[in-house]
């Protein structure tokens, strides 16, 4: 196993290579925090707080922060395929620009379609151009599905009506990574819900290249800027899990750090949604929470500047980083104690104080199961 030692001397490297290409931007990213408002201070909290976000050791942060400054040398192309554009929004949409909206601007974004000016022939060119100039250095994110009945026909890009099909290889040929960012690039999403009339798909599930995949509905921004972050440090993937998720984001179930915890290991449920219960902040099992099925970072790192996030706001989680969560967990306001997942759950009503201990078993061995087989090391 490879040691933080070599991992750091390896960033360096990498690191080194990228100063000796030129900027991409006619602004430093330095220049742009002064504009902002954005202090010194701030910058190195926000490196500490990737390089925590990343499991590394904190002398790592240093490595960070120069890769944040050194993001702009790496092209980025970014596709959207069928989707809601929720994805970008997550990363885009702050009401104050913060350091991980920042560091998506300062990466070369070469390509994307809800960013850029350029539309039509010219939008085309600018894709065409960015593959060919990068060819075998950009970093490909792709947002949605890829619906593939009938040749792809279900999605035409661009001026000459090429399928999302063939976009989608033609830059995956080239691409030094690929990332599917959000749920439907991932596995589908919503669009591949049954009966799926386009046979859409997962980017994965079309070419063959390992894809990163960040699960969520939308993945959260920590987790994009994270995941874009590790490539420009060390010029490669991270450890993956079985669905080739990052482990550092998706390697604990949301029910393994939800602050509501201890009420279901109490017993202690909301029955409905205007109970008493759900008042005192009690566990949502009952009233469909699927975080004992769902592995991502939400409870740790939280969403809207690390405000809140689904269940402290009072609804179970759904699922939206898994694979078929909009047919395997639904309902999402019902436990699945119905029907099984993965082969094992327990029904609602066995879940609670007197028998949990057969249910907390059966969900951890289920965790277990899920983190650790076929996982992938870099
Ligand atoms: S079942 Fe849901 S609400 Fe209850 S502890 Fe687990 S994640 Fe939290
Ligand atoms: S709490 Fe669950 S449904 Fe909500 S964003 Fe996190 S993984 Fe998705």
């Amino acid at each position: 196993m490879e040691t933080h030692a070599a991992l750091f001397e390896q960033g360096r490297k990498r690191l080194d290579a990228l100063r000796q290409m030129p900027p991409r931007q006619q602004e430093s990213l330095t220049d742009r925090m002064l504009e902002l408002g954005i202090t010194r201070r701030d910058f190195m909290k926000w490196s500490a707080s990737i390089t925590a976000l990343l499991a590394l050791p904190l002398p790592f942060s240093s490595l960070v922060a120069e890769a944040a400054e050194l993001a702009d040398r790496v092209p980025l192309v970014w596709l959207h395929m069928a989707e809601c554009t929720g994805c970008s929004e997550s990363l885009t949409r702050a009401d104050t620009p913060d350091l991980d909206t920042l560091i998506f601007d300062h990466i070369s974004l070469e390509y994307h379609e809800t960013l850029m000016a350029a539309a039509g022939w010219q939008a085309e060119e600018n894709l065409e151009h960015a593959m060919e100039k990068y060819h075998g250095n950009y970093l490909l994110a792709v947002e949605g599905a890829v619906p593939t009945k009938n040749g792809g026909t279900f999605l035409k890009v661009g001026a000459k009506g090429k399928t999302g099909l063939e976009v989608v290889k033609e830059a995956a040929e080239g691409a030094a990574a690929i990332i599917s960012v959000g749920t439907c690039s991932s596995f589908g999403g919503v669009q591949a819900a049954a009966p799926n009339p386009t046979g859409a798909k997962g980017v994965h599930a079309v070419i063959d290249r390992t894809v990163i995949n960040l699960g969520g509905c939308p993945p959260s921004e920590k987790n994009i800027v994270g995941t874009l972050m590790y490539f420009v440090m060390f010029g490669r993937l991270p450890a993956l899990d079985m669905f080739n998720r990052p482990k550092w984001a998706y390697g604990a179930r949301v029910h393994d750090n939800c602050e509501r915890r201890g009420h279901f290991d109490s017993g202690e449920f909301v029955e409905e949604f205007s109970d008493d219960a759900a008042k005192d902040g009690y566990c949502l099992y009952k009233v469909g929470c699927k975080g004992p099925y769902t592995y991502n970072n939400c409870p740790t790192e939280r969403f809207n500047a690390h405000v809140s996030w689904p269940v402290l706001a009072g609804h179970g989680c759904i699922g939206c980083s898994e694979p078929n969560f909009w047919d395997d967990m639904a309902d999402f306001e019902k436990p699945l104690g119905r029907q099984l997942l993965h082969g094992i759950d327990a029904s609602a009503d066995a879940v609670g104080g007197v028998i949990l201990g057969a249910a907390a078993v059966g969900i951890a061995a289920h965790a277990v199961a899920s983190v650790f087989a076929n996982s992938k090391e870099d």
